[in-house]
């Protein structure tokens, strides 16, 4: 520890946070001698910088901040907490892209997890390690995807699963499940790992695997920060691809738009159009939709393209689909380790034909692999130029069995979303997945009862004044007609306000049961991620 600290002293940069200890920290005597006092700031601008997050819809201050230089630095914070008699929270911090507090830790320390790839003398590259025997990388926690997938790519090689926005953090995303378009053929980001380094509530520092240590790995991916700090996860690669065929197809009705994508997601029984995506989302347009907001692919095209009568005809249609339209949203991978152009022109070929989307409105770019996979960057980067990014965000994430997606369709998007118009903008997401691509063992929860789940992705923000408590009441509108119509939803990326929640709406008994035991096991003392509100008091 010590030596990371001097590391640390030696490597600082006149523009890095000044570490300087400020004598007030009540936690500076137990730190001291552990050799991490020197990594942390307990004054005003650095716990204000973390104490709220992308949502900027809670606020929740930390005593104190650590900028840990190495794994150990965790564990000795780790240590110090679990030997007092009322232990101070801790909690990881990727980037705090959650939207409900998750990543705080109220008057606890929160862990500034990027620091690991700055501090101590480290690279960013040196926290990233490529296999190409083995066809795996080495990513530290902390590294942001974007980097995980520039690292890969240089050695020809990718991962398969991916959320739609890179610049969030390994640990980050493998805390919840990590979901996007390829999900159905290859499952969430965590059935795509084959290693962990975790440090446990009780400050140990553990390798574990399907192999080793199975029950702790099963533990920590999904685990929402409970169980450990994930300072590396080892990632499956394969060879990669160089370009895509991105496609957006319009449709009028919920049952046209989820029968298509049940067919391309049908990998298993091998219908005609099964495998021809690679990657495969949904979106529904109704109110603003998705015009002008941050999966747009560029700021001088709209959603629809650049001809100039585009955006009449659209409207012209969704006014005549009753004011809500469909999006089919999908990639075809190639060049590199995928085929060539002429197969990739052959399954367009035969999708423009199959797929029952409204002739007329297939929109289809080409892009490089990796401008593909980061496509939601540019959408962030006009945002934050037009102040758009860091206003409220009252997302609400749901998954829910197949056999109800159309009642859901009917209810909140043709139901709640028509009689509540925001003008507030941001996408709204539905797409399916196979179950069996998921694993019941982590502590992911998902809608076990089908073969095939969906996700719907209620991602707006409130741009005007008003906005945020109309979103939040149209959330709470949309939980109620779930429970009254008997849809079984879970909610991903989830918020409850207590434990009573995440025991009975989010859990249920057996898992909740199986969770509360690994808690007992790996953080008895109930220190990590307290901004999830799930445990409060030592078990
Ligand atoms: P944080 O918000 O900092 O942390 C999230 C939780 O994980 C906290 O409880 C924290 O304590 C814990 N944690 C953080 N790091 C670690 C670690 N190393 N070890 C253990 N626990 C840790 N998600 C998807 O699945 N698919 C998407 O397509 C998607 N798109 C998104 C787009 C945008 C614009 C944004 C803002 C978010 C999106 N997300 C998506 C959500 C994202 O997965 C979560 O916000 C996730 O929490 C990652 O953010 P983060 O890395 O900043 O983690």
């Amino acid at each position: 520890v010590l030596g990371c600290f001097l590391q640390t002293v030696q490597a600082a940069k006149p523009d890095d946070v000044a570490l300087a200890w400020r004598p007030t920290s009540p936690f500076r005597d137990e730190l001291r001698d552990l050799g991490v006092a020197g990594l942390i700031r307990d004054d005003a601008e650095a716990t204000a910088l973390v104490s709220t997050d992308f949502g900027n819809v809670t606020v929740a201050a930390p005593a104190a901040v650590l900028y840990p230089s190495c794994p150990a630095d965790i564990a000795a914070l780790l240590l110090a907490s679990c030997a007092r008699s009322s232990p101070f929270p801790v909690s990881a911090r990727g980037r705090g892209h959650s939207a409900r507090g998750q990543a705080a830790a109220p008057n606890g320390v929160v862990v500034n997890m990027p620091s690991l790839g700055r501090l101590g003398g480290s690279s960013t590259a040196s926290r990233l390690s490529v296999s190409v025997e083995g066809q795996c990388i080495d990513a530290g926690g902390e590294q942001l995807w974007v980097d995980v997938l520039r690292t890969a790519l240089a050695h020809g090689l990718t991962p398969r699963s991916w959320t739609d926005y890179l610049h969030l953090t390994v640990g980050g995303t493998l805390s919840n499940a990590g979901i996007s378009g390829q999900a159905f053929r290859y499952g969430p980001q965590i059935s795509n790992v084959q290693e962990l380094d975790v440090i446990t509530g009780l400050g140990e520092m553990v390798t574990c695997s399907k192999e080793r240590h199975s029950d702790l790995f099963d533990a920590v991916l999904g685990g929402l920060g409970q169980f450990g700090v994930i300072t590396r996860a080892r990632i499956q690669l394969v060879p990669a691809p160089t370009r895509a065929r991105w496609v957006r197809l319009l449709y009028t009705s919920a049952a046209a738009l989820t029968g298509d994508q049940e067919r391309l997601i049908d990998v298993e029984r091998g219908d005609a159009l099964s495998g021809l995506m690679d990657y495969v989302e949904g979106t529904v347009l109704a109110d603003k939709g998705l015009i002008g907001s941050w999966r747009s692919p560029s700021p001088s095209s709209s959603f629809f393209g650049s001809e100039p009568d585009v955006a009449a005809r659209v409207a012209k249609l969704a006014e005549e689909a009753g004011g809500v339209l469909y999006c089919l949203e999908g990639a075809l991978y190639y060049g590199g380790a995928a085929g060539g152009e002429p197969d990739v022109e052959k399954r367009l070929e035969t999708l423009m034909r199959e797929l029952r989307y409204e002739r007329g409105f297939a929109f289809v770019h080409d892009v490089s692999y990796m401008g593909f996979l980061d496509r939601v960057r540019d959408g962030e980067l006009r945002l934050r130029a037009a102040g758009q990014w860091d206003v409220p965000h009252p997302w609400l994430n749901l998954f829910l069995p197949r056999s109800r997606v159309l009642d859901f369709a009917a209810g909140v998007f043709h139901g709640i979303f028509r009689r509540g118009t925001t003008g507030a903008m941001g996408p709204v997401l539905v797409y399916p997945m196979n179950r069996n691509r998921w694993d019941s063992n982590t502590s992911a929860v998902f809608p076990e009862e089908e073969e095939v789940f969906y996700t719907v992705g209620i991602l707006r923000s409130a741009v005007s004044d008003g906005d945020l408590g109309r979103l939040e009441e149209q959330n709470n509108d949309i939980l109620r007609f779930c429970e009254e119509a008997g849809i079984p939803c879970v909610q991903y990326l989830s918020y409850y306000a207590d434990q009573a929640g995440w025991e009975k709406k989010h859990f249920g008994p057996a898992k909740w049961a199986r969770f509360v035991e690994r808690k007992r096991k790996y953080d008895p003392k109930a220190i990590l991620s307290r901004g999830q509100r799930i445990f409060t008091s030592p078990l």
